[in-house]
């Protein structure tokens, strides 16, 4: 089975159909949250998504577009990005992203497998370096976990003698590619797909991945996609500008 990873779309729908343009065949979509939020097309991601996913774990943006969170943890953009999506979202999309699961959700035929928002033990926490994913890496008791929040593309791994972090490394910066990683007997993975929408590796274009279930590869990949056309649909929306500019940049 081959199932399309995708985590941290936040609204971007540019970002979104290139990735689904783009990716290989696949049989089954799952996605790791953070579908709202930061960007202009809220309503027409959380169908896309919607009509496209499988699983779903919930991310702190759908939270705080549905009013499950507070909006005092979030900084001034992002608040005033959740504000925005808040009253932008048809009645239909609030109640179903208000419903998305807290993770960590299993796949039902691979209970292998799991996800997660931010880490494994907290749907709020950021793992961002090799000391944030040791005490996960140790604690878990399933061989493979897929998490976002990062908006980093990459992970960790841990087997009895050594961990250490990864990131996939590209020979361009405009084109698509996709860089392999095939994961190994005996060792405990936790990895991110990178962001669809909002990239923040420094590299701009919308990132995914490939699970190939029978092969045990993850295809790490990233995509061009309609800059400006998501940069300006944001501009037009008032939101704050640095929203659309930092996707140029990636950061
Ligand atoms: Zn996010």
């Amino acid at each position: 089975m081959r199932i399309l990873v995708l985590s941290d779309i936040h609204a971007n729908l540019e970002a979104l159909d290139a990735c689904l343009a783009s990716a290989p065949s696949f049989d089954a979509v799952v996605n790791l949250g953070d579908i709202v939020g930061y960007g202009a097309s809220p309503n027409e991601v959380a169908k896309r998504s919607r009509d496209v996913g499988k699983i779903f774990v919930r991310g702190n943006h759908d939270k705080a577009a549905t009013g499950l969170i507070d909006l005092n943890d979030f900084n001034p953009m992002a608040a005033a990005a959740a504000i925005w999506t808040r009253d932008q979202l048809t009645e239909e999309n609030l109640d179903w992203l208000g419903a998305l699961p807290h993770g960590p959700v299993s796949l039902p035929d691979f209970p292998q497998v799991q996800l997660v928002h931010g880490s494994p033990n907290d749907e709020d926490e950021y793992v961002v370096s090799l000391g944030d994913a040791l005490a996960p890496l140790i604690a878990l008791n399933v061989p493979l976990t897929f998490f976002g929040h990062t908006h980093l593309q990459g992970g960790f791994f841990a087997n009895g003698s050594s961990a250490d972090g990864f990131r996939p490394e590209y020979r361009t910066v405009g084109q698509a590619e996709s860089v392999p990683l095939q994961l190994k007997p005996a060792t405990r993975y936790l990895i991110n797909p990178g962001s669809v929408g909002q990239p923040r590796d420094g590299d701009w274009r919308a990132a995914f991945a490939l699970f190939d279930t029978d092969a045990q590869v993850v295809h790490f990949h990233r995509t061009p996609y309609n800059l400006k056309g998501a940069q300006d649909r944001i501009f037009a929306a008032k939101l704050p500008p640095r929203l659309a500019t930092r996707l140029a940049a990636g950061r």
